[in-house]
């Protein structure tokens, strides 16, 4: 197993990169010229790690030629003898992030030249795979969203949530939060994904994307749509506007579908869902990732959840262990577990409690994670 990621913005990371084996992010250099920040050995499961960097500044030509020589250290050093130790987080680990970065700059200055290196030809043949959507050329519509927004509450808090900017003039991103109260998180069904790809026809150039935030978000929505689109996906149950809220949670199958989980998720992401049902109450607290897994595997990346809450198995009963301050953004840090697990039944007065310490000791504008 292994699995690369890249993020290009610089304000979010929406790749998780920083716990992928390999995790890139686009950035410029001083001269603008345009390449990768370069992180290795992030990783979750059974030994979580966020990927140091081992290079600050990697050109975007050289982008092959430096990964196959991570990849040859990897294949030379790794732990092919120990198949719990076989990821190149444990390596990048052993010999340190310098040991491991010093190795692959060694084996790059062998293959830097070769003809696996990329050509500028070569970045445009594949660009012109990925052509822009044939955009109208519009203007922001903050007139009519005004309006609509002052008649309709509900959609002034759909678009303040779940609307973001588009780098168009008078087009708007929309995520379908899959989060509904009473629904597992992420899930739809095969009616569902019909209509999202009718929605994705009528609204949005024909795009649907997915996020590892278990939504779907149609990318090109324009603004002066944005009304009509939002009558439609309210009985369609994806107009919950709780996205990057405290309901908004990472849920993995858990017990009631995974043959490796220690406990079930998914009635444990409904009760917390059930407790905090208060949307006004959810916006006070700002923004707060809870992410759910069933077992040591962390499907649902439980690590780097503000709140992370893990299924453990105590002779033969079902208890959850919670782990807090992690995150899966620039800042990205595995949470730090506490105390001792619950039982299924206390998760959502748990939850409570924490957040009830947030609310007590937070100072005006600080998130969840700056208070903790
Ligand atoms: S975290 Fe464990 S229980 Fe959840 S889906 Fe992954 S393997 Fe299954």
């Amino acid at each position: 197993k292994f699995k690369v990621a890249v993020n290009a913005s610089e304000k979010t990371d929406r790749a998780a990169i920083q716990v992928h084996d390999i995790g890139l992010q686009i950035v410029r250099n001083s001269a603008g010229e345009l390449g990768f920040r370069v992180h290795v050995g992030g990783g979750l499961g059974r030994t979580p790690m966020v990927g140091p960097v081992i290079r600050e500044f990697l050109p975007e030509l050289d982008l092959l030629t430096y990964l196959e020589a991570i990849l040859r250290v990897y294949n030379r050093y790794g732990r092919r003898d120990n198949k719990f130790k076989a990821r190149i987080k444990i390596l990048v680990k052993a010999l340190t992030p310098a040991g491991f970065a010093e190795k692959v700059e060694a084996e790059w200055a062998h293959i830097k030249d070769s003809p696996t290196r990329l050509t500028r030809d070569e970045i445009e043949r594949i660009q012109s795979y990925f052509t822009e959507p044939d955009y109208a050329t519009l203007t922001d519509q903050t007139e009519l969203l005004a309006t609509q927004r002052f008649e309709d509450r509900e959609f002034d808090k759909w678009l303040s949530y779940n609307v973001s900017e588009h780098k168009k003039p008078g087009y708007a991103s929309v995520t379908l939060t899959l989060k509904k109260t009473g629904v597992p998180p992420g899930d739809v069904t095969d009616y569902q994904l019909e209509q999202i790809a009718d929605l994705a026809d009528a609204f949005s150039f024909g795009e649907v994307r997915t996020t590892h935030e278990q939504n779907v978000v149609l990318a090109d929505v324009r603004q002066d749509r944005l009304y009509d689109l939002w009558q439609q996906l309210i009985p369609l149950g994806f107009a919950t506007a709780n996205l990057n809220t405290l309901t908004d949670i990472i849920c993995c199958p858990g017990g009631d579908y995974c043959a490796l989980a220690n406990a079930k998720s998914i009635p444990v992401a409904e009760a917390i869902q059930r407790r905090f049902d208060d949307l006004d109450y959810l916006y006070d607290l700002g923004p707060i990732d809870l992410n759910i897994s069933g077992c040591m595997n962390a499907c649902g990346h439980h690590h780097v959840g503000n709140i992370g809450v893990l299924g453990v198995d105590k002779k033969g009963e079902e208890f959850y262990q919670i782990s807090l301050g992690g995150s899966s953004q620039h800042d990205a840090e595995v949470g730090k577990i506490l105390g001792p697990s619950f039982a299924r039944d206390q998760m959502p007065e748990v939850l409570a409690k924490i957040i009830d310490v947030y609310v007590e000791k937070r100072t005006e504008e600080e998130t969840f994670l700056d208070t903790y």
